[in-house]
């Protein structure tokens, strides 16, 4: 299966994204969780994206197409790949169109998690992720971990992503609104579209998502 995974920051795209990738065997492919690698690894690409990303703005295209084509070339997504945070704007979405069309592929489901923009920044505010796997997500209020700063899973540290501050998450939802949702009338025009709630327990929005992509 080929998936696009679309929704405002904060609502909860990579914690399904991990999920849904083990259930349906197929790689997670964050292109935000491969910009924060190339920054740790201070790569040119990583410095080159670490500006646009503290605020809150879209790397450019130029930069973000060929690194999530490179990814997606890999061996393991070879049967398909969950893309989380890809793509981000209309540009993008042609470019992978084109991509696939070259290899007479296709998507099979664009999944829209729908939250209300009070609960994003919420979400946001608390969040704290591990610094071994960004799948590790925590929340202080929500879903705290055991001992604080502590990862539950792995007992790696626990950090609040730079882009999260208040100022940060204000220009990401606008940059969401203007650039990113338009992406959902074009897969909306290929009949690629299923929206769900994202409220809820983590499992049971993973049920939701998995209910409404054997649909
Ligand atoms: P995320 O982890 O998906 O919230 O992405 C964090 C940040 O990485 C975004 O706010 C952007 O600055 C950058 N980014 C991630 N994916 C893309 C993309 N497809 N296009 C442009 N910028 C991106």
């Amino acid at each position: 299966m080929r998936i696009v995974l679309v929704g405002p920051p904060g609502a909860g795209k990579g914690t399904q994204a991990a999920f849904l990738a083990k259930n349906l065997d197929i790689p997670h492919i964050s292109t935000g969780d491969l910009f924060r690698a190339n920054i740790s690894q201070g790569t040119a690409l990583g410095v080159e994206a670490k500006g646009y990303m503290d605020r809150g703005e879209l790397v450019p295209d130029e930069v973000t197409i060929g690194m999530a084509q490179d990814r997606m070339k890999q061996d393991d997504a070879a049967n398909g790949f969950l893309l989380d945070g890809f793509p981000r704007n209309v540009a993008q979405a042609e470019a992978l169109d084109a991509v696939l069309k070259k290899d007479d592929m296709q998507l099979d489901a664009v999944l829209d998690l729908e939250v209300p923009e009070d609960e994003v920044v919420k979400r946001i505010a608390g969040r704290r992720i591990c610094r071994n796997d960004s799948a590790h997500v925590f929340h202080v209020e929500y879903n705290a971990p055991k001992t604080e700063g502590v990862c539950d899973v792995c007992g790696g540290e626990l950090y609040q992503r730079a882009d999260d501050s208040e100022e940060t998450v204000r220009t990401r939802l606008e940059v969401y609104h203007t650039q990113t949702e338009p992406i959902i009338d074009y897969y909306r025009a290929q009949n690629l579209v299923v929206t769900i709630s994202a409220l809820g327990k983590v499992d049971e929005v993973t049920a939701r998502a998995m209910d409404a992509l054997k649909k």
